[in-house]
């Protein structure tokens, strides 16, 4: 776990603008994508950011990502908290350039809401797609590199870019067509639907088409061709939704208007939802000629789109730079919490190590002075034994006579060997007695 590695180039998107966009790679059509197993029996305290107001699609990302990895790794749990976390969850807009997912050494995720890879707006990313990036990055924060498998979660290219529901709008005029690509990057694929009009008489034809070339093909010659399959076409709709299945990378939505509206400009609403099931056949291509009216031109409508992309572009601009300013604070706190801790955890030890060295001083000191104790003891005993039988040290540090239970004191002040002497010279106040006193006093007895 302890991996301080940034992984930034975790996905790559295959993705250009979709009218232009050639299927440059073969999906890998996986169910169940491989995780890496074990992880081992353990509680994961995760903390995560709050989704933006407008990205609920992703409310569940986070419980199916961390579901995924429970199956697989049996005793592993995951809990949310506000503080104490073993790594946190940060959602990102839009990432730019090629990531969608991010993660920081084992400490965050970053997860990518959506992209503008698609059409020439910002489009938000499928609940199924999000929850793939997200059991990547818990991958790595569980210290899982990269996997050469196309079929592991660790496989460093994110497949299968799958966008949530994208709506439009355009403003239209008599005679006019759009045409909006579908975002897959599938080869086959179902695409869920509604379109409507703010015209309430004259309604609008669609064709799902296979590629931006039928939507030439129409203006050119009025003559192009589309998918068949039931959903896939209709005329003279004030506002209809299906389901086309079997349509393939490139294709989209052409919507023409009648000669007839009520008022010179009308906005259609598209909104489109590709569907996470695999499809398994392509849907038969009808040929079909109208008469291209030849009013071929977005009256003013275009001037108000470039304000609109433009104000777009500026808010994306202002969110990307928020980001960025949240995203490198948050990276300068992890790393100075990182700092904290250690220097924390160095000070503990340092603090341990000085208290367990002070202690073990306590305890020498403490069995030096044990020592001292016994020594002084053993010394008492035998000094105490330096004198003869029936003689104690007294506090002078001579050998009196141990005093009788009974009698007279006087021979109690007197050494033992003096009584010898005072036997030999007759009188214990004979000067040779008390000369041989005092040399017992002053010499003898203190020299030990
Ligand atoms: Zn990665």
């Amino acid at each position: 776990m302890e991996d301080s590695t940034v992984h930034p180039a975790s996905f790559i998107c295959q993705c250009e603008k979709i009218r232009i966009m050639k299927p440059v790679i073969i999906i890998a059509i996986a169910f169940v994508l491989l995780i890496p197993l074990p992880v081992f029996a353990q509680d994961v305290y995760i903390q995560i950011d709050d989704l933006p107001e407008w990205a609920d699609y992703a409310s569940n990302v986070m419980y199916l990502s961390t579901e995924a990895w429970k199956e697989a790794n049996e005793g592993l749990q995951f809990y949310k908290v506000d503080s104490g976390s073993d790594f946190t969850v940060k959602w990102v807009r839009e990432f730019g350039g090629e990531y969608v997912g991010y993660a920081y050494g084992n400490q965050f995720i970053e997860v990518g809401l959506g992209d503008s890879n698609c059409g020439n707006h910002w489009n938000p990313y499928s609940e199924s797609y999000m929850s793939h990036i997200m059991k990547h990055e818990i991958g790595h924060i569980f210290g899982n590199e990269h996997d050469n498998n196309p079929d592991s979660i660790m496989y460093p290219v994110a497949l299968n870019r799958e966008y949530g529901v994208v709506e439009e709008e355009y403003r239209l005029t008599a005679g006019y067509g759009q045409f909006v690509p579908f975002c897959t990057i599938k080869d086959l694929t179902s695409y869920e639907f509604s379109f409507s009009t703010t015209d309430e008489t004259y309604g609008f034809d669609y064709y799902i088409v296979p590629s931006g070339d039928e939507f030439d093909k129409w203006v050119e010659s009025g003559t192009f061709q589309h998918y068949s399959n039931k959903d896939c076409f209709g005329e003279g709709w004030l506002s209809i939704s299906g389901t086309c299945k079997g349509v393939s990378a490139g294709s989209g939505i052409m919507i023409l208007l009648g000669e007839d509206l009520t008022s010179p400009l009308v906005t259609i609403t598209v909104k489109q939802y590709e569907q996470p099931n695999i499809i398994n056949s392509k849907s038969p291509l009808s040929s079909k000629s109208i008469t291209n009216p030849g009013v071929f031109s977005p009256v003013g409508s275009e001037l108000l789109d470039s304000a609109e992309q433009a104000r777009d572009e500026l808010q994306r601009k202002l969110f990307d730079m928020k980001y960025k300013k949240i995203h490198d604070e948050s990276v300068i706190k992890l790393q100075k919490e990182k700092q904290e801790r250690e220097e924390a955890l160095e000070n503990k030890l340092r603090e341990e190590k000085y208290q367990a060295e002070i202690q073990q001083m306590r305890e020498a000191q403490e069995k030096i002075e044990a020592e001292k104790v016994i020594q002084q003891k053993i010394e008492e005993k035998t000094v105490s034994s330096i004198c003869g039988t029936g003689t104690i040290l007294n506090k002078n540090g001579q050998c009196v006579p141990e005093p009788p239970l009974h009698g007279d004191p006087e021979p109690s002040s007197k050494g033992g060997g003096c009584l010898i002497a005072t036997a030999t010279y007759g009188s214990e106040l004979a000067p040779q007695v008390q000369q041989l006193r005092e040399l017992r006093d002053n010499k003898l007895l203190q020299t030990e």
